[in-house]
């Protein structure tokens, strides 16, 4: 579905989903726009003032970071004041921007030039079709009721469409994706595409080389694809500094005579101000932006509680998410549901686009890094990496069909279980986009009879993971500051973090030393795999942020350093659960006993054994606790850490910390 072009990095950081029509311009002086026209019509609260969320505004001009940053308790982010030195500077001539190298050859290679128009035309008034009636096609197939019937009239003339690749890097069922090429075909244009590397935000961000090395494989076979199957070329720009980026996009888009940028978008606070640059920036020059939701099944500020708020407890939510989705039946396919329907498939450039951008296909200058030298991967991770997680999205569809056919009927007993393979390991695809939680979500219900609540337990288990996943990101959108490294329940900033001299309980955990084998094995599955079990991230979290009284952000980042699947909303969910600063987290009392969860969920210490050689020798119930079940010199034989901690005394320290905290 899309959204007005400069309605969404407003709306995407408005904490309430519905602002009140007042609130518009002093929001919004520089972008004039109906913040109403996404909304789903049922839920319009005309001019009801919802509860105030927020506690101040942020300052956009200087740069940003999701590292906590002192005064930043804000659920108001302003985004009209653009990160880039666009303002300030004049708007980019000819001169400036590099000339188009294939414009020449298109010519003389006898492309028509209808593929080849003269780029002095864009924003100017000739005959090329508007965008509007291809828009209205794309979004109404584009799988939402929620969607405004009518899109807002752009009438901005047709040139070639650019299609930016971010967080979505497959061809498949890309909501933005297939509005961009049904609208270049109505008026025989072609569809580009670009993809950013900031080597700064992937350092600003905390993204772990096996994450980023993961990314560019994908882009490979994202980008053959695109070549063979839709004659598309897709151009990779490398830009250090993020505040570049608009500026970047801007001369690409005016090199190759581009009228407008499609993309998915992203939803934390960096790239929806990035996203408000960019938006500016096009529309001050008369271009056409056209972001699209895509990245979850329900979009975000589309389900709110009775009393018009967001959902902050997960139970309700999922009740309210699935009802949302079971209500809206898909428009075009029987017994399906609107908000699962694929995206239109995409349609092909015309024959002369090969020609007509030549450079972009074949130019070194637009090419696919091997790696970042600024990210490289460990040495163990090299060959793992292709082995464990091939990339591309017949990699990603295979490992979905081999779980849905042999693993999904046992997932809700096995998915606890770390030695197991009983969770579907699509982490990493998800985080990259390479599949859809929309596709995921549409093969479950499908092996499932077209049930979501009830049928195969499995099947119904792993649903509710993608609803997780989805709960999150909903978080975000509407509690920007879960992205600035503020606590979601304010009061809990206020706990007394412990002492560590020298970081020494700190490096312990990052090292998986901590003498607690549950924890440990945990630890050194990710740094080893990049990957790390869902029961154990949170025994690992659990143990950093109450036995450790460590700070739960510098678990977060660690965590991000080192990560294939690296998800700033799940993984900033995840740890503000485990750390009871969260949504619906779980009460501060109740704090993991790491050597019960270890013979809970790893009943045999196969887990454990794996991943810590000193105590490959060790049984059960031994290889649990190994230095409280066997006599000293036994233990200290084994070369195996001792407890940094006693975890009854590390627990009641935490308990009275947090309920000193709490008492403030
Ligand atoms: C402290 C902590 C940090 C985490 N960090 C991340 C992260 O950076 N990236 C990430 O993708 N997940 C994160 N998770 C969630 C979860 O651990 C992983 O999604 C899961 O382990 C991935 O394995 P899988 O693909 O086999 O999941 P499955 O069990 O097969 O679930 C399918 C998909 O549902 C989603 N999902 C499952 N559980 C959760 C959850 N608890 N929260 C949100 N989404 C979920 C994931 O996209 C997952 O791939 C974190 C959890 C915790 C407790």
């Amino acid at each position: 579905m899309t959204v007005t072009r400069c309605l969404s990095p407003i709306l995407f950081a408005w904490p309430r989903p519905f602002p009140p029509e007042s609130c518009v311009h002093s929001l919004a002086p520089k972008l004039s726009v109906n913040l109403f026209h996404t909304m789903p019509p049922k839920k319009r609260p005309a001019t009801k003032a919802q509860p105030a969320l927020h506690q101040t505004t942020i300052d956009l001009t200087t740069p940003t970071s999701k590292r906590p940053r002192k005064n930043d308790t804000a659920d108001v982010i302003v985004l009209d004041q653009p990160d880039t030195d666009a303002e300030s500077s004049p708007p980019p001539t000819a001169k400036r921007l590099r000339k188009n190298p294939d414009s020449s050859s298109s010519s003389s290679s006898g492309a028509p030039s209808s593929s080849a128009p003269n780029r002095k035309s864009i924003g100017k008034s000739h005959p090329i079709p508007t965008a509007a009636a291809a828009t209205a096609s794309a979004t109404t197939t584009a799988g939402t009721t929620a969607t405004p019937a009518t899109p807002p009239e752009d009438t901005t003339p047709v040139q070639n469409v650019l299609m930016w690749f971010r967080t979505d890097l497959r061809m498949d069922d890309n909501r933005a994706l297939s509005a961009a090429t049904a609208l270049a075909r109505t008026v025989g244009k072609s569809v580009l595409a670009v993809y950013v590397i900031s080597p700064q935000d992937h350092r600003m961000h905390d993204d772990a080389p096996i994450k980023v090395q993961f990314r560019l494989r994908n882009l490979e076979m994202l980008r053959e694809k695109l070549d063979k199957e839709l004659n598309v070329p897709l151009a990779v720009l490398t830009v250090e500094r993020r505040k570049e980026i608009p500026m970047r996009l801007l001369e690409f888009a005016k090199n190759w005579e581009v009228s407008h940028l499609f993309w998915n978008v992203e939803y934390e606070v960096d790239e929806s101000r990035r996203d408000a640059s960019i938006t500016e920036l096009f529309t001050h020059h008369r271009l056409s932006t056209r972001p699209h939701h895509d990245q979850c099944i329900v979009q975000p500020g589309h389900i709110l509680t009775k009393g018009l708020t967001p959902y902050t407890v997960f139970t309700p939510f999922k009740a309210s998410w699935l009802n949302h989705l079971e209500t809206q039946k898909s428009p075009t396919t029987p017994g399906s549901l609107a908000l699962l329907d694929q995206a239109p498939t995409p349609t092909s450039n015309p024959s002369t686009a090969r020609n007509a951008h030549a450079s972009l296909f074949t130019d070194p200058a637009f090419a696919i890094p091997a790696s970042l030298p600024s990210l490289p991967l460990p040495a163990h991770q090299k060959n793992l990496i292709q082995t464990l997680y091939p990339p591309g999205e017949p990699a990603a569809h295979a490992r979905l069909t081999a779980f849905l056919t042999t693993k999904i009927a046992s997932y809700h007993l096995a998915r606890d279980q770390p030695a197991k393979d009983g969770c579907s390991a699509l982490s990493p695809y998800l985080a990259a986009g390479v599949i859809s939680a929309r596709q995921c979500l549409r093969a479950a219900r499908r092996a499932n009879g077209g049930k979501l609540r009830t049928g195969k337990e499995g099947v119904v288990g792993w649903v509710s993971e993608l609803a997780w996943r989805d709960f999150y990101r909903h978080v975000l959108f509407h509690f920007p500051r879960v992205c600035m490294g503020r606590a979601f329940k304010q009061e809990t900033e206020k706990v007394e973090w412990a002492e560590d001299p020298r970081g020494v309980k700190f490096k312990a955990w990052c090292e998986g030393k901590t003498g607690f084998p549950i924890v440990d094995a945990g630890m050194r599955q990710m740094k080893e795999i990049g990957w790390m079990h869902n029961r154990v991230r949170m025994c690992a979290a659990m143990f950093l942020s109450k036995d450790l009284l460590l700070d739960w952000r510098m678990g977060e980042k660690f965590f991000m350093q080192h990560l294939i699947d690296g998800d700033f909303a799940s993984n900033n969910g995840g740890w503000q659960w485990a750390a009871s600063t969260g949504t619906d987290a779980q009460p501060y009392f109740r704090v993991f006993n790491p050597h019960l969860q270890s013979e809970r969920f790893d009943s045999e210490g196969e887990y454990v054994r794996r991943w810590i050689p000193e105590l490959k020798e060790v049984r059960v119930p031994a290889v649990h606790d190994p230095s409280g079940a066997l006599v000293k010199e036994e233990f200290e034989k084994l070369g195996y850490a001792y407890p940094i901690v006693d975890h009854k005394q590390a627990r009641e320290r935490a308990l009275a910390a947090y309920k000193k905290a709490l008492a403030k």
